[in-house]
């Protein structure tokens, strides 16, 4: 069998760097490569909803804000099938075969939603679709026959998570289903981009993002304001690289190239890394490098959707056909899973003989 790759985000706001570094800009690009058999982009809006139960107008109004950020990064929907989660409802059938072969304790054990659930604030009161997301995301990989994930560091354990129940489901009902890999990004930091405030990840619920679609004034306004070094006072001080937010961004986006293009006096990031360690370079310098390094990377993508914002019945067209497609083969998987666990009574000719013969 081929290579066939799932990924998808939440509908719980508009995309951002972390997105586009994580797992956006590797979708495209294996997109454009084409070594792969099928590509499914998934709006993950059920899963949203795990959290936002009380605010479905917040999934329902960003469906459309996902698929602008997808279409203006470059997902195209006639190389690639873009759909929404709960239109396809094979997904939560499967999920719930699956929630068998998972404890409640190794639920209780995914670092990533650990993290989320003391985030959230939910206390004891923890919605056990929330807890259960992990599941539901086996189910969206499994349900399309994925080998391939391409997605941030956070999403590890949810892979981890999806191949256990891969195991399970295949030792005990047979061969049936693929165990998926996670493509994470070659650079580490890419993997879990940090937010503007420093902070471990760029995170919608954390509000330190930079938006693909925001203005350029916007995105200028962040990144002047970004988190350096507290204790680079004067520009003659000597800095910090570590834990200074510009540079861990410029590890993540800049090339040799944007020196000769922006900033010729150096010739790459490690001599304007030593001169900042030495001191003599100011904030002001470094960030507005940085801005004209990201302004580079999205004024075509903001450009693009300027242009798709003018569609958007089209584009809901697009997402209801992807979805379209996304159920057929759906459809197909939940029956081979269906006639492997034995629940296919009715097309089961051999059953229905074997029953009859018991009273014979
Ligand atoms: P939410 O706060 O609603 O969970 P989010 O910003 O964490 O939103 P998701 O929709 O959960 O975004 O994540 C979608 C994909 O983007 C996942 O593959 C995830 O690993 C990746 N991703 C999200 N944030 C980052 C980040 N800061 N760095 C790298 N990858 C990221
Ligand atoms: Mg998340």
């Amino acid at each position: 069998m081929g290579n066939i790759i799932l990924t998808g985000d939440r509908p719980t706001g508009k995309l951002h760097l972390g997105h586009y570094v994580g797992s956006l800009k590797n979708r495209v690009m294996m997109q454009n490569k084409g070594d792969y058999d099928k590509m499914y982009v998934m709006i993950a809006d059920a899963q949203a909803l795990t959290d936002n139960f009380n605010n479905p107008d917040k999934v329902r109004d960003n469906i459309i804000e996902v698929a602008l950020d997808y279409l203006s990064c470059g997902i195209d929907p006639n190389k690639s099938t873009i759909f929404v989660q709960s239109h396809v409802e094979q997904l939560t059938e499967l999920m719930f075969y699956y929630m068998n072969l998972v404890t409640l304790a190794r639920l209780e054990r995914n670092p990533t939603v650990k993290a989320e659930i003391k985030q959230k604030e939910f206390g004891p009161s923890i919605p056990v679709g929330f807890l259960t997301y992990p599941i539901s995301q086996a189910a969206d990989i499994t349900l399309f026959n994925a080998n391939i994930v391409p997605v941030g560091e956070d999403q590890l354990p949810m892979l981890e998570q999806a191949r256990e129940i891969v195991r399970a489901f295949n030792y005990y009902y047979g061969e049936v289903l693929t165990e998926p890999k996670a493509i994470v990004p070659d650079n580490k930091i890419c993997s879990r981009l940090p937010g503007l405030d420093g902070k471990a990840k760029m995170s919608k619920s954390l509000g330190n993002c930079i938006y693909l679609s925001d203005e350029e004034a916007e995105v200028k306004k962040k990144i002047m304001s970004m988190y350096t070094d507290p204790n680079h006072i004067q520009i003659t001080d000597p800095g910090n690289v570590e834990g200074n937010a510009v540079f861990t961004y410029l590890d993540a986006f800049c090339n040799d190239d944007d020196f000769s293009e922006f900033l010729p006096d150096y010739k790459n990031l490690d001599e304007l890394k030593d001169h900042y360690r030495r001191g003599g370079l100011g904030d002001v310098k470094i960030k507005k490098f940085l801005n004209n390094i990201i302004q580079k990377e999205l004024s075509p993508i903001r450009q693009k959707r300027k242009e798709y914002e003018k569609n958007i019945p089209e584009i809901f067209d697009m997402l209801l056909k992807g979805s379209e497609q996304a159920i057929e083969v759906g459809a197909e998987t939940l029956e081979k899973v269906k006639s492997a666990m034995g629940i296919n009574y009715f097309k089961d000719i051999d059953l229905i003989q074997k029953q009859q013969e018991k009273y014979r």
